[in-house]
């Protein structure tokens, strides 16, 4: 209890003490008047406007105009029965803390006027307890005038550090899905391809051990240097997540075709010039998926890849002459495509799927770099 009381004392400084002497000084001021009824008057009306203050803190909407304004009323009557005008202090601190602009300045402006009238009066009339006061009546005004501005914009600029703090939030979290979801694509697409490769290779061998022992230790010796392509792969996209270029991969992509007993027929420039490492990236990591597809599911005897860019686009062409599985389940569906999609989407390329007869993939990107640039940025 006591470790509470002192967090308690720690945290708010002296404004405890503060309000603890706002709220015992009013008795004081009442008990100065020689009527008993204006005594008791003046004790209901500090009773009501503490109740009534409670009341306006957790009010919202219309009530809260009301409930400020009786609080207002009372206010200006302690000020000119009891010559105490605390209260202003009380409904100043209460005005800063309404969030809404528009009730904020509204019952700023009347608390001013009727805080300054009041003033006026108990002055102009002469009033002896409230001249003798009169350092501390200044205070209260000027309380009044700055108090509520400085309490909102220190709330306002709170509220704006916490959206701040959550818009922060969240770009952190889009940018380490961004990044979770490209390391699910890298690894799809280079280990991916890799052990199905791998895998075509052992079967092969498997199935010429006892033919031809020799083509198989050959297919072995395939497995072997695959494996470690994809660990000197796995290796290079983990330290740099390097780029790719599209004539290296043409040159995996015709093994992969020729281990798969699939006939590879190639057309085009795959050394491509005025196109951005990223889009070139991008157009590898396509084709091997392409390719990756027509291997495991297509069935197909043949395989045209073909590549034609002009002055707008690039246009990257897959095409077999097996038939398009179409996926019974749902869950089977593989990542793939959708892959290949999203990588697409990022630069402002588009895939366009054809199964009508065979599988035919058109991939197409816009021509992003100027030919100086692209000089530059290959060197
Ligand atoms: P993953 O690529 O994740 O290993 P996946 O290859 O099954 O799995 P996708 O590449 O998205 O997934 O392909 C989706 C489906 O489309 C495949 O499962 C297959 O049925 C069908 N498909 C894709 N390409 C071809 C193709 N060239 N020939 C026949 N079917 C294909
Ligand atoms: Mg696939």
């Amino acid at each position: 209890m006591i470790k509470k009381y002192m967090t308690f004392q720690k945290n708010n400084g002296i404004a405890p003490y503060i309000w603890t002497v706002l709220c015992i000084l009013p008795f004081y001021f009442i008990f100065q008047s020689p009527s008993t009824i204006e005594i008791v008057v003046g004790i209901l009306l500090t009773l009501i406007f503490f109740i009534l203050y409670r009341i306006a803190f957790i009010s919202k909407g219309w009530p809260v105009y009301l409930w400020t304004l009786i609080l207002i009323g009372i206010s200006i009557t302690a000020t000119s029965l009891f010559s105490y005008v605390y209260f202003a202090f009380f409904l100043a601190y209460f005005i800063g803390n309404i969030k809404d602009r528009v009730p904020f300045l509204t019952l700023y402006f009347i608390h001013l006027l009727s805080t300054s009238a009041s003033i006026n009066y108990s002055i102009v009339m002469q009033e002896k307890l409230f001249l003798q006061q009169l350092p501390f009546v200044i205070i209260i005004w000027i309380s009044v005038i700055l108090l509520p501005f400085s309490i909102y914009n220190r709330k306002e600029r709170g509220q704006l550090e916490e959206k701040l703090e959550d818009a922060n939030k969240k770009i952190s979290e889009l940018v380490k899905m961004e990044e979770r979801q490209r390391i699910a694509r890298d690894l799809h697409d280079t280990l991916g391809q890799k052990l199905s490769l791998i895998g075509l290779k052992t079967d092969l061998a498997r199935k010429l051990i006892t033919k031809d022992p020799e083509q198989a230790r050959n297919e072995l010796k395939d497995v072997q240097q695959t494996a470690r392509t994809a660990l000197s792969e796995v290796r290079k996209m983990v330290s740099s997540m390097r780029g790719i270029r599209l004539k290296d991969e043409i040159l995996q992509v015709k093994q992969m075709l020729k281990a798969a007993q699939i006939q590879c027929v190639c057309e085009g420039e795959f050394n491509l010039t005025n196109v951005s490492l990223l889009t070139e990236n991008i157009l590898s990591m396509c084709l091997k998926e392409a390719v990756n597809n027509v291997v495991k599911h297509s069935g197909a005897s043949s395989c045209y890849v073909s590549i034609e860019q002009s002055w707008k686009d690039i246009v990257l062409t897959v095409r077999d002459d097996g038939i398009f599985k179409v996926e019974e389940s749902f869950k089977a569906e593989g990542h793939g495509l959708i892959g290949m999609k999203e990588r697409l989407e990022f630069i402002n390329g588009s895939l366009e799927l054809v199964t009508s007869d065979g599988t035919v993939l058109n991939i197409r990107v816009p021509n992003d770099v100027k030919p100086e640039l692209d000089k530059e940025e290959r060197k």
